[in-house]
C-alpha cells in the first residue's frame, strides 16, 4: 500500500530531518513508529500527508504504486490517505455532523461520485457513533469549540471512521493524551483495522501500544529508522529507554 524508499526532507531552505526513510506497509498492517522527541516523526507523517512546509529532496512515496511526492494533501486525502490533525482548528457555528458531511461529500465528489444520499449518511454516522459510544448532543456541537481533549480524540477518530481511508496516520503526540483519549485512540485503531486498510500510529507511549497490538514497531532517531521489531520491542524499549539504541 505504502512504500518509502531513501525519503529524504527538510524544511523549506532548512536543516535536513528526514534522512533516509525506507518504509513499507501492506495492507492489514498495522505499524507503530517511536523514538525520542525531535527525531522526525511528527515531520515523517506531515510529509507522507503532503504538508506544503516540507521539501523533499530525494527518495520516493509510493502509494498503491503510484508516486505522490507531486500530489497537493487534497488530492492524497483524496486518494484515501488520512493524517488526524494535531491542532484541529475550531469552527463556530459547524456542527460536528455537518463538517463530516461535507468532508465525505467532497471526498465522493473527488472520486467522481455523487453526494451521498441523505438517508444513508444519516445511517452511517448513527453506526459509527454508536460503534465508538458517543452520544448525539456531541454530534451537534460546534467543532472542536470548547472540547475536551478526550472529545477532540474523539472527534478524530469518529472522522477516520467515517472517511474510512486506505491509510490512516495517527500522530500521537506527547501531549493531551491522558487515560480517557488513550482508550478512545486504542478502542477507535482496533475496531477501524481491517483486512484491507493500514495504521501508521506515530507515539512516544508505550503504554498506547498495550492496547493496540502493532504488527510492526520502528524505531526514528534523527531522521532514520534505526530498529525494527514487533512488539516486543515497544515492550523493551520501555524498559530500557532509548539511549542503548543511540549509541
Ligand atoms: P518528533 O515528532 O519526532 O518529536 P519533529 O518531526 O516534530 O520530531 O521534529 C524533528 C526536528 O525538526 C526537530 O528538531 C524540529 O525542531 C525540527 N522541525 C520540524 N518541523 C519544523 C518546522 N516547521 N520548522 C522548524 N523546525 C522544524
Ligand atoms: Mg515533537
Ligand atoms: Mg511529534
Amino acid at each position: 500500500m505504502l512504500e518509502i524508499k531513501n525519503l529524504h526532507a527538510r524544511i523549506e531552505d532548512g536543516a535536513e530531518i528526514l534522512k533516509g526513510i525506507n518504509l513499507e506497509i501492506k495492507p492489514g498492517e498495522v505499524h507503530a513508529i517511536m523514538g525520542p522527541n525531535g527525531a522526525g516523526k511528527s515531520t515523517l507523517s506531515s510529509v507522507i500527508a503532503g504538508k506544503e512546509e516540507y521539501e523533499v529532496t530525494d527518495g520516493e512515496i509510493l502509494f498503491e504504486g503510484d508516486n505522490i511526492i507531486e500530489d497537493a494533501p487534497e488530492e492524497r486525502a483524496h486518494k484515501g490517505i488520512f493524517l488526524s490533525f494535531q491542532y484541529p482548528v475550531e469552527i463556530p457555528g459547524v456542527s460536528v455532523t455537518n463538517f463530516i458531511k461535507a468532508a465525505m461529500n467532497e471526498n465522493r465528489k473527488a472520486n467522481g461520485l455523487e453526494d451521498m444520499p441523505a438517508k444513508e449518511m444519516l445511517s452511517l454516522i448513527r453506526e459509527k457513533s454508536e460503534l465508538l459510544e458517543i452520544k448525539k448532543d456531541f454530534l451537534s456541537r460546534s467543532l472542536n469549540e470548547g472540547f475536551s481533549g478526550g472529545e477532540k480524540k474523539r472527534n478524530e477518530i469518529f472522522q477516520m471512521m467515517m472517511l474510512n481511508p486506505k491509510l490512516a496516520i495517527l500522530d500521537e503526540t506527547d501531549s493531551g493524551l491522558d487515560i480517557d483519549a488513550l482508550r478512545i485512540v486504542s478502542d477507535g485503531v482496533n475496531k477501524f483495522r481491517n483486512e484491507g486498510n493500514a495504521v501508521l500510529l506515530i507515539t512516544h507511549y508505550q503504554r498506547l501500544l498495550n492496547h493496540i497490538q502493532p504488527d510492526f514497531v520502528h524505531v526514528l532517531a534523527d531522521g532514520k529508522i534505526i530498529k525494527t521489531g514487533d512488539k516486543s520491542l515497544a515492550l523493551e524499549l520501555e524498559e530500557k529507554g532509548y539511549d542503548w539504541l543511540l549509541k
